[in-house]
């Protein structure tokens, strides 16, 4: 039992949430890792949405509702942290689901597929008919549907490998990424990088995706969206959120 005063109690429910994922095959041990090294850089950003990760959720979704393939990827952790929301976006957006694992076994790519059939999803792919291979990756990591993924023109990922990024770009794919780290090859590779924990992220995510359906600037929104600067934006006020704490 976490006391509902504890100062860090919600990244104590996530971490337990992350534990639980774990124990029931659907979260790789390894998964653990790359959350921990996103909680630092949520720390850093004190542990709120800022600015910059606001105006990434709106291009993310203006490039979502403008794609003709869209697919949300999804591994073990955004399984373990959002399942719901990833349900819910990939409604409203009319977006594909696939299972997409860095540690892919048979078993752990079902326990993924189950946990978002039980928060309402109706098609995921990725689980069993992998049958197309994304160029220049080797092993299991390179697996992917022939209808999802391997065909979409933009892809939402969360907490994905630099590699695999970088080849998604090299395909010729629009990447939508959410990782808190804004130094990670897979946030300066994307074309979108939301620099915010997935647990607001897919929120947020989803509320503009409501909102800005059926919008008639949404490529206006993407000609006026600067990734790079994004990205500065948010160095820029972990250092600044650094100085002054320090002063
Ligand atoms: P890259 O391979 O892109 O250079 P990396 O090797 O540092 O990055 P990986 O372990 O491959 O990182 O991917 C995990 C990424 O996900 C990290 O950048 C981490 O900061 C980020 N991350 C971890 N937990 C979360 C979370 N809850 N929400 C958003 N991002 C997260
Ligand atoms: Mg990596």
């Amino acid at each position: 039992m976490i006391p509902s005063s504890h100062p860090r109690r919600e990244s104590l429910l996530i971490r337990e949430k992350l534990v639980e994922a774990m124990r029931s095959g659907v979260l790789a041990p390894e998964g653990l890792i790359a959350h921990g090294r996103g909680e630092c850089f949520d720390y850093l950003l004190g542990e709120a949405t800022q600015d910059f990760a606001r105006r990434a959720v709106e291009a993310a979704v203006a490039l979502l509702l403008t794609a003709k393939r869209p697919v949300i990827s999804v591994n073990g952790n955004v399984a373990a942290l959002v399942p719901e929301h990833v349900v819910r976006l990939s409604e409203v957006a009319g977006a594909r689901i696939e299972v997409n694992l860095f540690y892919r076994t048979p078993e752990r790519e079902k326990a993924v597929a189950e946990v978002l059939r039980r928060a309402g999803a109706r098609e995921v792919l990725g689980a069993g008919d992998t049958d197309e291979t994304i160029p220049e990756l080797f092993s299991e990591r390179r697996r992917v549907n022939k209808e999802g993924i391997f065909s979409a023109d933009v892809v939402l990922l969360a907490l994905e490998d630099g590699d695999r990024t970088e080849a998604l770009v090299r395909m010729g794919k629009k990447v939508v990424s959410v990782d808190l780290n804004p130094l990670s090859r897979t946030a300066v590779t994307s074309t979108v990088t939301v620099v915010d924990n997935v647990v607001r992220a897919f929120p947020a995510m989803v509320e503009a995706a409501r909102n800005m359906k059926g919008r008639t600037d949404l490529e206006q929104v993407l000609k006026s969206y600067n990734n790079t600067s994004v990205l500065h934006e948010a160095l820029r006020f972990i250092s600044q959120r650094l100085l002054e704490l320090a002063q």
